[in-house]
């Protein structure tokens, strides 16, 4: 297995895209596979046509690519790679048709992302804002493509190993690892990174209870427990059930800050309480950051903790354990990132 890094300038940083070719594993190099692609940029289209190129590769020779979910940075390029090669283009059931392109399930997800930015209580402006730089980005996300779905539990068979689909959902509806049982390791996307939490709430608005699907797919990545965990963002994870222990961990202190900043503030919107605890926001975090505190006010609301009138929401009690409504992930390690 090879990593090809590609630049990203809008999302969470360098992208990694893996590839398959079967010569690490020692196996005949039948098969071209590559486990998510890049932003539909030409320059990044470039990048990892030359990153091929260096692994003795030709963009048209690609056979298969599997997408651990539908956002841009992950998936743009597929149809591009598709276009050249007739690669088939793995995506899991819920993402399948915004990445194929699908108008009607880009026009939902447009709809309702517009309907999120109101409840949350965004001011009109930035609301325009944020449309427009979602608009302006709009086509990262690239060109149409035939999309073949799977389900949890599908297997890959991919030069001599197998690949098990591991539906994972919470940052986004599709989010899937593929795992490796005999290899022991994973190819995560964004379920864990190294540094930064990924982001529950926003980045996929069609998730119901964002952070509680998240904490879910988190309580079953430390039940798998892969020796690596390949990320879609930065370098190996060496201790995949630890690293998500710790987010998980995150996740109860950032619901502790939220329940602090409503007992400071009274009733608040998330766009308020995004403000209390980010700060002010530019550009695609203008999206990330209420969403963020949406998922977390709207898992409080559904423990009965917060009570939700219109965009507000309130504390029903004022000094609620917020850990107990949390499960205990049972790991103690705390995985910190200790790169640049
Ligand atoms: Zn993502
Ligand atoms: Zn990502």
């Amino acid at each position: 297995m090879q990593r090809i890094r590609l630049t990203n300038t809008v999302f969470e940083g360098l992208n990694n895209v893996y590839v398959l070719d079967g010569t690490a594993d020692g196996a005949d190099a039948d098969e071209l596979v590559l486990v998510d692609a890049g932003v539909a940029l030409p320059a990044v289209r470039e990048q990892l046509a030359s990153g091929l190129a260096d692994l003795g590769h030709d963009l048209a020779d690609v056979d298969r690519v599997l997408l651990t979910h539908w956002h841009a940075d992950h998936a743009g390029l597929a149809g591009a790679i598709q276009a050249a090669s007739g690669a088939t283009i793995h995506a899991h059931e819920a993402d399948a048709p915004l990445v194929a392109g699908d108008e009607d399930s880009l026009l939902e997800e447009q709809r309702l992302q517009r309907e999120k930015f109101r409840e949350w209580g965004m001011p009109e402006e930035t609301r325009a804002e944020l449309v427009e730089f979602l608009n302006d980005h709009g086509d990262l996300g690239g060109e149409p493509c035939d999309v073949e779905s799977f389900v949890d539990g599908d297997a890959f068979e991919v030069n001599d190993r197998t690949l098990e689909a591991v539906h994972l959902p919470g940052h986004a509806a599709g989010l899937t690892a593929f795992h490796d049982a005999a290899g022991d390791e994973a190819f995560v996307g964004d379920v864990i990174l190294p540094k930064y939490t990924p982001n529950v709430g926003g980045a996929d608005v069609r998730v119901e209870d964002p952070l509680g699907r998240y904490v879910e797919s988190l309580l079953d990545l430390i039940d798998l427990d892969p020796g690596t965990a390949w990320p879609g963002h930065r370098d190996r994870i060496d201790d995949p059930a630890g690293r998500a222990a710790t987010i998980l961990r995150h996740h109860v202190e950032r619901t502790e800050n939220v329940v602090d900043a409503l007992a400071d503030l009274g009733p608040s919107t998330p766009w308020e309480i995004s403000a209390a605890l980010f700060g002010d926001l530019h550009g695609i975090h203008v999206l990330h950051g209420p969403g963020e505190a949406y998922a977390h006010l709207d898992h409080l609301a559904g423990a009965g903790v917060v009570e939700r009138d219109g965009s507000r929401y309130a504390l029903v009690d004022a000094d609620p354990d917020v850990a107990s409504l949390f499960p205990d992930p049972g790991i103690d390690r705390v995985v910190q990132w200790t790169g640049e």
